[in-house]
């Protein structure tokens, strides 16, 4: 089981959410929001066995912590993964736009410079400008769009810039979600949760809820649970080698 977005720094007690991911067999990517998450959470991920720490500054935060994009250039090369970043669009961070655009473009040539890093982009109401910074910085990595929620056409030019995707339950909850993810390529998915900020059923979203995420993948693809879970194993094996191969100058 895959929780490819997760924030464990999040949680009131996330060592016993990793002591469950754990026992679980689980893999979890640990997205920060602040660079200066990153030391703590990545202390935290590392009692995880299969649990990776990813380094970001979230777009909802940009114009809060726009000063930490220094501590981000410092603790670059400490982290394999990167996330959250990327752009949103919706009224209340829309005022902050020149703001998120200077932070996603910085964070995007860094990882471009340093041969490609694989990145969770958060791209609500905000599909197309996040497709175009991503053209604009060939060679960033590979993207994969957390919770995608633009046009079936946004979707389709994602898809042709060879972004990837996660999908949570909340995702697959609406019609709109489940369409989205029924177009996507199928190895180039992953599930995800969004804990604790997504929530199922009025609670938080735990990692192993990723679970619900597989059961809806497997009904639109018309698959057993289990040849699901291989396929997102298969998927999250590729992903990784990818990330083993590119060198870092
Ligand atoms: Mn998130």
């Amino acid at each position: 089981m895959i929780d490819f977005h997760a924030h464990l720094d999040l949680y009131s007690d996330p060592a016993s959410v990793i002591r469950e991911v754990d026992r679980l067999g689980m893999y979890v990517l640990s997205i920060t929001t602040t660079p200066s998450a990153w030391p703590r959470t990545s202390v935290i991920g590392k009692t995880g066995r299969r649990v990776r720490t990813a380094l970001g500054l979230h777009p909802q935060l940009a114009h809060l912590r726009f000063s930490e994009l220094p501590l981000f250039d410092q603790l670059f090369s400490e982290a394999e993964y990167i996330g959250e970043i990327g752009l949103d669009g919706a009224p209340d961070f829309k005022p902050h736009w020149e703001r998120q655009l200077h932070v996603f473009d910085h964070v995007l040539a860094r990882c471009a410079a340093a041969g490609g890093r694989v990145m969770s982009i958060h791209s609500r109401r905000a599909a197309s400008a996040v497709l175009k910074r991503l053209a604009a910085h060939q060679g960033a990595g590979t993207p994969i769009l957390h919770w995608f929620s633009g046009t079936r056409s946004e979707l389709g030019k994602a898809i042709d810039q060879g972004c990837w995707f996660s999908v949570g339950p909340a995702m697959l909850a609406g019609q709109k979600g489940r369409e989205l993810a029924g177009a996507m390529p199928r190895n180039r998915v992953l599930t995800e949760t969004d804990g604790p900020f997504a929530q199922i059923d009025g609670r938080a979203a735990m990692p192993w809820d990723a679970h619900l995420a597989a059961q809806g993948l497997a009904e639109l693809w018309s698959l057993s649970i289990e040849e699901t879970n291989a396929q997102l194993h298969a998927n999250l094996k590729t992903l990784a080698l990818g990330v083993r191969m590119k060198p870092d100058p």
